[in-house]
């Protein structure tokens, strides 16, 4: 049986990256970038304020205090958007917005609230101001021709913020893989149809589809096949021409009707391995066709999604062209004593908190591959090697964090 180490490699060994598309900036959240992004000027392209206030010269507030102000000729007003169209001599004031560029002569800004406000006359100054005070010098930000995004970065809001900064109306990035997902039962009713005597809820389609949304790629689902070849080769057949990747879930234990593997052989594609020394998750089947990529998951809805996450997450985010393919690892003390059966490497569903003493973990609840509640209930995948049977509270154990809970305090690093 391989290791899970050893079935990831041999998947990502047959994973590569998608060919680049050109995309409008707005539809580009959570693709990967494909192009460098090079500024094609100075960010800011001149210097402007950084507040509201008064551009002048800073030697003409010098000695200023509250009761012996520096008095200023204003000499105008502008605001973002607008250019004065003269100089700010010794004694005078511009007024000016957040913003708004640094008129010629003046070589700092006073902000508002230390002065009286005028916006004509004379401004009354209370505090001296140093060369520079409060204006973004031209170029802060980023230089001509300096890259400011590089090939493989996943893009999150910022990075489109930037995009559109930098004046990119679209950008290169890789294609969004495709995901069949089809979940295989004579027992599955979808959520919302009648439960003849016998039948459960297919799970396994919608938290499958939602894994691949939240890989960054795309989900295609197929419906639910009953545990019949004529309609699994069909379904099949069928994800295998509508998308680059196929999720099945179900049918690849020792049962009487587990056909999955048997139809991937009939879809003439290769068996790489059918099991992975893990608990959940043995049965993980992974064969290729082609470039097509098929994951038989094991049908249990953890196992289902274990497996989704330790190897069908980093096939996509490859795929996807990403940089770095895998979530962030941390080490965590566990909160309680733990027991497991020796034999295999075990994935513990487990919720990660962050306190004074650093992050601890506590295993939520029940962890049979059928409980999909104690995934629910968790952020993360504590890792227990195979031999381990007994671990108690205080244990450092390495964990996969899947995403953090709005209420766990991270501390600073
Ligand atoms: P199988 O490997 O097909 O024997 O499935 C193993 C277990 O997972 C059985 O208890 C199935 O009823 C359950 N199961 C299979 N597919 C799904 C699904 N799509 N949603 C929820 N449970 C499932
Ligand atoms: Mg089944």
């Amino acid at each position: 049986m391989l290791t899970v180490e050893e079935a990831l490699q041999t998947v990502l060994g047959h994973a590569a990256a998608l060919a680049p598309v050109v995309l409008p900036i707005a539809e580009t959240l959570g693709c990967v970038l494909a192009e460098p992004i090079v500024a094609p000027g100075d960010l800011p392209a001149w210097p402007n304020s950084a507040m509201d206030g008064y551009a002048v010269q800073a030697a003409s507030t010098a000695g200023a205090t509250r009761q012996t102000p520096a008095a200023l000729e204003v000499v105008g007003q502008i605001g973002a958007g607008q250019m004065f169209q003269g100089t700010v001599g010794g004694g005078q004031a511009l007024k000016i917005m957040t913003g708004a560029p640094v008129p010629d002569g003046a070589d700092a800004i006073v902000i508002v609230e230390e002065t009286d406000g005028a916006a004509s006359g004379r401004v009354a100054v209370y505090r001296p101001a140093a060369p520079g005070d409060h204006i973004r010098p031209r170029g802060e930000e980023v230089r001509a021709g300096e890259t400011v995004l590089s090939p493989g970065r996943p893009i999150r809001p910022a990075e489109i913020g930037m995009f559109a900064t930098l004046g990119y109306a679209r950008v290169r990035v890789h294609a969004r893989p495709r995901v069949a997902v089809l979940a295989t039962g004579d027992e599955l009713a979808g959520p919302g149809e009648p439960l003849r005597p016998g039948q459960i809820r297919n799970s396994n389609g919608f938290s499958l589809a939602a894994q691949v949304a939240s890989a960054g790629a795309v989900a295609v689902p197929l419906g639910v096949a009953r545990d019949d070849r004529g309609e699994l080769l069909q379904k099949m057949r069928q994800g295998l021409l509508e998308a680059q990747v196929l999720l099945t879930s179900g049918g690849v234990s020792m049962g009487e009707f587990d056909f999955v593997a048997g139809i991937m052989r009939e879809l003439e594609a290769t068996i790489h391995f059918d099991r992975v020394a893990m608990a959940p998750g043995k049965p993980t089947t992974f064969a290729t066709a082609g470039d097509r990529l098929l994951f038989g998951l094991p049908g249990n809805p953890v196992s289902t999604m274990v497996s989704f996450e330790l190897f069908v997450r980093p096939a996509l985010r490859k795929m996807a062209g990403a940089a770095r393919l895998f979530r962030p690892r941390i080490e965590a003390a566990l909160s309680t004593d733990f027991k497991k059966r020796p034999g295999r490497r075990t994935y513990v569903r487990c919720l990660v908190t962050a306190g004074p003493g650093g992050y601890s973990l506590t295993p939520t609840g029940t962890q049979s591959s059928g409980v999909l509640r104690s995934m629910a209930l968790a952020n993360a995948l504590a890792i227990v090697e195979a031999p381990v049977e007994r671990l108690p509270a205080g244990s450092r154990l390495p964990v996969i964090l899947l995403d953090f809970p709005e209420d766990a305090v991270v501390p600073e690093a």
